[in-house]
């Protein structure tokens, strides 16, 4: 049925064979998509759409990606769209003559700026009809956005926004609207995006006929292909290109990690104890990492150290921020070390005392550029992984060899550059010993890595384990959580907010679910602080994507925008609270009780932070640890 309707698309919007797709086309293609959650057909509606751009006009599935994707450039290119609301309704008064108050109480009404801008332009009369929009040409104007800044740059973003809608109309002045706010919320996860880019391709080229019996196979292998590809190298300026030039086979060949694009890292999971690593490493190597606390940096460094860039783990471009580590990392370079790309974590460090400084130190460090001379906090960085070793990407090496290479490549200079700390051993008593040696030294625990795998970007991989002192009764770490709402305080609380409301992310259909209410361990300062960064979010209504209990409804809302890293003494089935509905006990929720806040994570977004799927799998573990003690109990 879905590809029926998308046909119809087609039939709706055309154009002619290497003319510029009309942008229309691909917000038809979204209108269909939103009336789906069905993963499949989402996938077959976006396949058809790009098999048609690859007919028609194949230059423009680039832009098209793009604008699926709601990105304006690569992650590392440090280009975002996200236009605040004030400009946006700015700009759609000015672009249909209707008061700012009237589309502010509408959108109050709504909660949806993309309807409202939908039905302002449908209800005005128009007297010329503009050019149709392109795909192009949208983006072109998004990139403008996006790169406007410095004076009067409010003033000359909503003209453009302005000059876009103008030239909208059906469903398009929705879609603008909400690329805009940098959320398309039509449940097109960029995963589904890549196996419709592979789909189409590969239909493309060898036509949709099922000649041997074996297309499915071949889809499949295609999808596989261009995930592969993409999350090595995640650019879609390398990916769209490489489709179009070189057959699906030799992708990647050309695709592939190189430094200049980084790699999302690889993370662990959380575990509860030693017992559990060895249960859940019974037949392989493995290693034991410190775990230090502070920020992970990818440090890609070519030329013998005359090129470096220093990337986030959220792939953001920190070079500005580390000229310290730009000056000194020449002199770690070991002899014939002529590129590299080192995976570590920055440290906050005392050189007078020689040690380790806790990840509040390092908070305090400038987040925008700074010149050497004014850096305040000292770093060191402990290095942990090599995934680039002078023209070879290691991504597919095992960590024995990656190790390797990261020890010869570089040199320890006390203070600066460090090997992470390491022992082997599958010894109960032995690796109880390291856990309270790292904690000693200020590190929050260990890493446990299987030591014959590779590097598997952006996965949470469990080759990776993580292991945390302070885990408490079961719960094996901390909640990354997105405060949605809050509730005004009483008494001294007067005038912030007395405590708020929190959510976890259901990746499956993009939506925020509620897992508990914070409302004690503040301090008098941290509560105005919060209250003063979390004000401008507020917004007039839930968004559509919450799911929350009615009767734990906030007194005022937010728009996700803050990550903060929580503790909890358990997690338990919850009639209220909505985080991984239906995943472990069919129509209930789970939530976590006596959460503390541990520290706001500015290094997160919303989208990073803990899923529905990983609260399941801490509740599950939870119970398992709980069995367990149980029946030592009775054991003893
Ligand atoms: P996650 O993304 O896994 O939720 P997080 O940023 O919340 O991570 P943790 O879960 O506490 O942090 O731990 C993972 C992080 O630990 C890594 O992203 C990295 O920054 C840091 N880290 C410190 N030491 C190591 C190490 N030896 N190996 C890998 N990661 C390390």
């Amino acid at each position: 049925a879905k590809l029926a309707v998308t046909v119809d698309v087609q039939k709706l919007v055309t154009w002619k064979e290497g003319a510029p797709v009309p942008y229309a086309f691909l917000a038809e293609t979204f209108e269909t998509i939103a009336t789906t959650s069905k993963r499949l057909e989402i996938i077959s509606a976006l396949t058809s759409a790009f098999r048609a751009i690859l007919a028609g006009t194949p230059g423009d599935l680039l832009p098209a990606v793009y604008l699926c994707t709601n990105r304006v450039a690569p992650a590392h290119a440090g280009i975002e769209l996200g236009v605040g609301d004030a400009i946006l309704i700015k700009a759609l008064a000015s672009a249909t003559g209707r008061k700012e108050s009237s589309i502010k109480s509408d959108y109050e009404t709504s909660g949806d700026l993309g309807s409202v801008a939908a039905s302002c332009r449908s209800a005005q009369r128009t007297l010329f009809t503009p050019a149709p929009l392109t795909i192009a040409a949208v983006l072109k104007t998004f990139r403008e956005i996006a790169k406007e800044s410095g004076q009067s740059s409010q003033e000359r973003k909503k003209g453009l926004i302005s000059k876009l809608l103008v030239a909208s109309k059906g469903c398009e002045p929705g879609y603008i609207m909400r690329s805009l706010q940098a959320k398309l919320r039509i449940g097109l996860a960029e995963q589904s995006v890549l196996v419709a880019i592979a789909h189409a391709v590969l239909l493309h080229k060898e036509g949709a006929k099922d000649k041997d019996g074996k297309l499915a196979d071949r889809l499949e292998q295609a999808s596989q292909a261009v995930k592969a590809a993409y999350s090595e190298c995640p650019s879609y300026d390398m990916l769209i290109p490489a489709l179009l030039d070189h057959p699906l086979s030799e992708l990647a060949a050309h695709v592939h990690f190189m430094p200049g694009v980084p790699v999302k890292p690889m993370l662990a999971k959380p575990t509860t104890g030693v017992g559990e690593v060895l249960d859940k490493f019974t037949d392989c190597e493995f290693t034991c990492e410190y775990k230090y606390d502070g920020e992970r940096v990818q440090i890609h460094v070519l030329d013998g150290g005359k090129t470096v860039h220093i990337y986030s783990r959220n792939a953001e471009d920190m070079t500005p921020r580390y000229p310290d580590i730009l000056a000194r990392l020449p002199s770690w370079l070991a002899p014939g070390t002529d590129s590299i790309v080192i995976d570590g974590e920055a440290v906050a460090w005392d050189p007078e005392k020689a040690k380790i400084l806790p990840f509040q130190v390092l908070s305090t460090r400038a987040r925008k550029e700074v010149a050497l001379a004014d850096v305040k906090v000292q770093v060191c960085v402990y290095a942990f992984d090599c995934l680039y070793h002078n023209g070879a990407s290691l991504l597919h090496e095992p960590l024995t060899k990656r190790r390797q290479l990261l020890h010869d490549s570089l040199v320890e200079v006390p203070g600066q550059l460090a090997q992470a700390t390491t022992k082997i051993s599958n010894d109960v008593e032995e690796l109880e010993a390291f856990l309270n040696e790292a904690v000693d030294a200020s590190t929050e625990g260990l890493i446990v890595k299987t030591l014959g795998d590779t590097y598997e970007p952006s996965r949470r991989s469990s080759h990776w384990l993580k292991l945390k002192k302070d885990y408490l009764a079961g719960v094996g770490d901390t909640f990354d959580v997105v405060p949605i709402g809050a509730f005004y305080g009483r008494g001294k609380r007067a005038g912030v907010f007395g405590a708020y409301l929190l959510a976890v992310y259901d990746d499956e259909n993009e939506a925020y679910q509620t897992i508990s209410k914070l409302g004690t361990g503040f301090s008098e300062e941290q509560l105005v602080q919060l209250a003063d960064s979390l004000r401008p979010a507020i917004i007039p209504k839930p968004r559509s994507y919450y799911k929350y209990g009615e009767s734990g409804a906030p007194d005022v809302w937010f728009e996700p925008t803050h990550v903060w890293e929580v503790k909890a003494a358990d997690l338990s089935i919850s009639p209220l609270h909505q985080a991984a509905m239906g995943l472990v006990e069919p129509g209930k929720g789970i939530s976590i009780r006596f959460p503390r806040l541990v520290r706001v994570r500015d290094d997160k977004s919303p989208e990073d932070a803990t899923t529905a799927g990983q609260v399941a799998d801490m509740y599950r573990q939870q119970a398992v640890v709980a069995a367990e003690a149980r029946s030592k109990a009775k054991a003893g």
